[in-house]
């Protein structure tokens, strides 16, 4: 394993979400790249409310995003890491066991819900009452088709931005199905009082009841026909962790100001698995696409450059008229200016669609990534 200078580098991608992709995508024009991801298609996941909600058109196949890129897709799962001999094992979806060189890794596994045992944790296992943003689509496939009382009654457990998102696209989608919102504590805590007055007005409107301070450790607690789990996210780094990988306290790989793994620099971090900022869309692309500089850098024999981002904006759609723009201070703190209504929802329709835009486009024209940086 080696970071020889002006050499073209092996390098393993591992995940081909929002953070993947942006890093594979920049790192391809320049060196081998191989991605590991077991889905065929890119899932937007920031869209998996209205996919819970029965709206289609949240995926993309990879194969299209990647064509002409040189990117190789392994189409399996990274099963374990070995760093001292620089080599990822892979699941292949036929059943195979491949072994993937590397001197550089992108390790950029993301995360999912973190769900109480018994809660599904994939789509197409969905045989219980519970659901997650993972199993949206199975949701979707029990509320089809069910009208008026028969639709039951359906708890969202989770106060913040995506039980809220999830919440108002359901309580639009099925006017009928009695729908309540349940948070441990405040609903939206992060946000400004004259946000957290809309989103309240906007559930009223829907008729979603909201119940705060209302905290619940098992789905099987609450009374209702159907549970949407949305009250937390966790970060995919069993591998990292099984492999030796420095994690912080909430299990997140730690990372440098060139976001190296502070313990395995040849590994570099994107994305919701990385610690030290938000799990965010809005952060793994602009840390992919930094991870995939600070390998471009340092195969150049040149130093890489610290990672800075400021939020500016947190943007939420409510249903699909709806929506909620919270202006932040530049030290992340919202300020009492929010934009509301239609004009949020284009506002987060825009930046929504122009991520996928982006990739798609960055996969023709790479250097467009570098737009994410500041
Ligand atoms: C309903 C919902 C709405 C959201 N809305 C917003 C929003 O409006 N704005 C925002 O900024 N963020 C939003 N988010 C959060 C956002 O989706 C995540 O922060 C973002 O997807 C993280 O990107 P990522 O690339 O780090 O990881 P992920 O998107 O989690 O991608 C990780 C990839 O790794 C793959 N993978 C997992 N395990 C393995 C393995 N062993 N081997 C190989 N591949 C593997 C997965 O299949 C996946 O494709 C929302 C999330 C949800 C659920």
């Amino acid at each position: 394993m080696g970071m020889t200078a002006h050499a073209r580098t092996e390098i393993v991608v591992l995940g081909g979400g929002y953070a993947g992709l942006a890093a594979a995508l920049r790192l391809a024009p320049q060196h081998r790249v191989t991605l590991v991801e077991p889905r065929e298609r890119f899932v937007e996941r920031v869209r998996l409310h209205q996919v819970a909600a029965g709206q289609a058109g949240a995926v993309h196949p990879y194969e299209k995003i990647l064509a002409g890129t040189g990117i190789r897709h392994v189409t399996g799962r990274a099963a374990r890491l070995d760093t001292a001999g620089g080599r990822v094992e892979v699941e292949t979806n036929d059943g195979q066991h491949l072994d993937l060189g590397y001197d550089r890794l992108v390790y950029a596994l993301g995360s999912r819900t973190k769900v109480p045992a018994l809660v599904p944790a994939t789509a197409g296992t969905g045989t219980t009452r519970v659901y997650s943003a993972e199993t949206a689509a199975d949701l979707a496939t029990r509320m089809a088709g069910r009208s008026g009382k028969r639709n039951g009654r359906l708890a969202v457990v989770g106060g913040g931005l995506t039980g809220i998102e999830m919440a108002t696209e359901l309580g639009e989608a099925h006017p009928d199905c009695e729908i309540r919102l349940l948070t441990a504590g405040s609903l939206a805590a992060t946000l400004s009082e004259p946000a957290r007055r809309h989103l309240r007005s906007t559930l009223d409107r829907l008729g979603v009841r909201v119940q705060e301070d209302a905290p619940v450790e098992d789905p099987d607690e609450v009374d209702a026909d159907a549970v949407l789990w949305s009250a937390a996210m966790t970060p995919t780094t069993g591998l990292a962790a099984e492999a030796g990988l420095a994690l912080d306290e909430h299990g997140r790989v730690r990372v440098d100001a060139a976001l190296r793994s502070v313990s395995h620099p040849e590994i570099v971090v994107a994305g919701d698995a990385g610690a030290g900022w938000r799990m965010a869309c809005a952060t793994a692309m602009p840390t992919g696409a930094h991870a995939a500089g600070t390998i471009l850098q340092e195969a150049r024999g040149a130093a890489a450059p610290p990672f800075r981002l400021k939020y500016v904006l947190v943007c939420m759609s409510l249903g699909r008229s709806d929506g909620l723009v919270q202006v932040l201070h530049t030290d992340d703190r919202p300020r009492d200016l929010v934009l509301t209504g239609r004009p949020a929802a284009w506002v987060k329709e825009r930046i929504v669609s122009s991520t996928i835009g982006l990739l798609s486009y960055a996969a023709r024209h790479p250097a467009a990534l570098r737009t994410l940086l500041f």
